[in-house]
Parts: structure tokens; C-alpha cells; sequence
């Protein structure tokens, strides 16, 4: 190990013997440089729980606005209203897109994600997730970030609960686990001040585990945050997984955000600004030996590539995610990785890299 061997030893051996990592744990696999060391065990952790299979999903993603009040400055995909590209989707061509990709394309999963529109109300909500619904009666609809949710309820005038038991009534099996960013106050403030806090994040999490809807969990990095403010996050993410057992999965999510804010003055005294593959991998590594309650690490290929994506499987990643048809989040900020792959692909992508495919939807059962 490249500094403080001892220290590593010690955490090598806290994993080996199923002990819980702590803060300064946290610290100090930041702070090394071994990331092969490093993957080799949150590759053993990996495996202690999933074997050799690599989990992945048929999938359509609906960004069904991208008018957003709250404006991030991190953000390439939202538009104020009245911009000549600003769009919301009518629920017509909604349920069209979702039937033609159950139709053609056999998704057992929809992931929906758009931005704070003042124009939509919780009856547009309502009824995209009922006709999406019946369109796919068996379909696992992961729907809102937390923000988005936050966002419905006070301009709803309703609690975050009666917002998310009206959903769920409709149809709704899950929340994605955008809008956690950092949790760190000043960072957070730095990177989408207008956003919901951390804890708010962290409250509508809980409150959809309480309900019986699983969600994921994700943290942005690479926009300068410090290893404390990393390790902070995840720690927060994982007390929150004691109490709830909510989380599937983990979604470590590089900042690969609008040239404006990556190119912002203000952000160029941080650490670590700008991701890298060095810096990727050590982010996935890290997750999984610190988050020990939650099952799934997924990597999100759309923003990473996929050869990469192959390789984070063997860094303690167990999730590809899924064909992604119809993303434009990660494409607006610049994603260059495929279109339109179809589970074959994935299939080989995993097979290839010498994992075994297991199909799934966020519900993690095997079809
Ligand atoms: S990240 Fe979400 S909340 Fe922030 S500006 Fe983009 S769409 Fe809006």
C-alpha cells in the first residue's frame, strides 16, 4: 500500500471479518492511491454477495419536461419556459412511447425523471403513471426523484406522504435516487443552491421506504467536492439503510455537467474537479465496502462508456443498469456511449467481460 500500510491492513482486515468501515476508514481509502488494492477488496465484498452475476434491466427512460424552476448550475438538460427547445410531453405521447417500447423492444422497466414544471400538476403525474400502467401491467415504474416529489407536494399544497401514497395507488413501484448531489451544505449550495437540502433529500427517501417503495440512492462527484464530504455522504446514505432496508441500489454519478459550470472559475480550486477513470473506479470501490447494507452498486454506462462500464464490474459494480432507450439527461451534458442497445447487448457486454447476466427490474426479482 502506497501510505499508512497499517492503516490499510486494519481495514483489510475489518472487511475479512465483516466489520463495519468507519469515517476514517472512509478517509484513508480516499486518500491512497492503491486503487487496485482497493478494488480487489470491494471486488471480494461484491462477490460475498452476488457471485459472479451482473444485473441488468430492459428499460425506457422518459424525461417527460425538461422546464425546471430550480435551474442547477451543474444542469445541461433543463430549460426556463419559453425557451425554444423547452418541451413537456403530452400523456398521449407518452403511453405511445412506452407501448411501442414494450412492443418492440420487450422493456420490463420505465425510468422517469424530469425537471420542477410549474405547468404540471399532480393530476399530469397521476395519470401518466395510470396509463403507463395499463399499457404494461407488469412493468416496475421507478418515478421522481425526490426532489421532484418535494417539489409536487408544496406546489400541490400536500404533504411528501399523501404525494407518494397517491402515486403509489396509481401505480408507482419505485423512486430513482437523482437529486442527492452531495450532501454537504456548502457544497450543495455551491453546485444547485435552489435544490432541496440534503436532509429533505434523505426525508423523502424515508418516508417512501416507510410506504413500501424501494429507491436508489446516488452521489454526484467530481465538481470539486472534498474525500470528506464523499465519505459524509455515503455514511449518511447508510445510516438512513439501517433503519429502513429501502435502498436496492447505489448510483455512483460522475459530473459530466454543462460546459458553463465545468469551465466556472469559482469550482477550479477543488479537488478532483473533473472525473477520471482513476477517480471512477476508486468511487465504485469505495461504495461498496462502505455501503455494506445496500445490495447494488450500479454503474450508469451511459456516463461512463460501456468498455469502462465492463471493467467497474470487476471493481465491485454488480449492476449494469439497463438498455436506457430514450435517455437525454446524460446525453444533453455530452454522453457520447451508444444508443438503442437492446438486451443482447448487454447480455454479451457482461459475458464478455466474464460475469454472468441476470435480467431484472429495480424489484431485483429474476424473471
Ligand atoms: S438537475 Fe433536476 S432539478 Fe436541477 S436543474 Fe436539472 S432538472 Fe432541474
Amino acid at each position: 500500500m502506497d501510505r499508512m500500510p497499517q492503516a490499510f491492513q486494519n481495514i483489510r482486515r475489518k472487511i475479512l471479518s465483516s466489520e463495519r468501515l468507519t469515517f476514517e476508514d472512509g478517509i484513508e481509502l480516499f486518500r491512497s492511491t492503491d486503487i487496485l488494492s482497493i478494488g480487489a477488496l470491494a471486488q471480494q465484498a461484491r462477490e460475498s454477495m452476488h457471485g459472479r452475476r451482473v444485473f441488468y434491466a430492459s428499460n425506457l427512460h422518459l424525461n417527460y419536461t425538461n422546464i425546471c424552476t430550480t435551474r442547477c448550475e451543474f444542469c445541461a438538460f433543463s430549460r426556463d419556459a419559453g425557451a425554444p427547445d423547452a418541451y413537456a410531453l403530452a400523456l398521449e405521447e407518452i403511453e405511445s412511447r412506452v407501448r411501442e417500447a414494450v412492443e418492440q423492444h420487450g422493456i420490463n422497466e420505465v425510468h422517469i425523471v424530469g425537471g420542477h414544471n410549474p405547468a404540471l400538476g399532480l393530476d399530469y403525474y397521476v395519470a401518466m403513471i395510470e396509463r403507463i400502467r395499463r399499457v404494461g401491467p407488469s412493468l416496475f415504474i421507478k418515478a421522481f426523484s425526490a426532489t421532484e416529489i418535494e417539489d409536487l407536494a408544496r406546489r400541490s399544497g400536500l404533504t411528501v406522504t399523501a404525494v407518494l401514497e397517491t402515486l403509489k395507488r396509481a401505480g408507482l413501484d419505485g423512486l430513482p435516487g437523482g437529486g442527492a448531489e452531495i450532501f454537504d451544505p456548502p457544497m450543495r449550495q455551491k453546485i444547485c443552491p435552489e435544490k432541496i437540502s440534503g436532509e429533505t433529500w434523505l426525508e423523502v427517501h424515508r418516508t417512501a421506504h416507510r410506504l413500501g417503495l424501494k429507491s436508489n440512492a446516488t452521489m454526484l462527484y467530481g465538481h470539486g467536492e472534498t474525500d470528506e464530504a464523499r465519505v459524509a455522504h455515503l455514511l449518511k446514505l447508510r445510516e438512513l439503510q439501517d433503519e429502513t432496508r429501502g435502498f436496492s441500489a447505489f448510483v455512483p454519478l460522475a459530473c459530466i455537467g454543462s460546459q458553463a459550470f465545468l469551465s466556472s472559475k469559482s469550482l477550479k480550486s477543488g479537488a478532483d474537479l473533473f472525473t477520471s477513470g482513476y477517480l471512477d473506479l476508486k468511487i465504485l470501490s469505495i461504495s461498496r465496502l462502505l455501503l455494506d447494507n445496500i445490495p447494488h452498486i450500479k454503474i450508469h454506462w451511459i456516463a461512463t462508456g460501456l468498455k469502462f462500464a465492463q471493467a467497474a464490474l470487476s471493481f465491485g459494480a454488480d449492476d449494469l443498469g439497463g438498455t436506457n432507450l430514450g435517455e437525454n439527461v446524460m446525453r444533453a451534458a455530452g454522453s457520447r456511449s451508444p444508443r438503442d442497445l437492446s438486451s443482447e447487448d448487454l447480455v454479451r457486454c457482461i459475458r464478455s467481460a466474464g460475469f454472468e447476466p441476470c435480467f431484472v427490474d429495480s424489484s431485483y426479482q429474476m424473471s
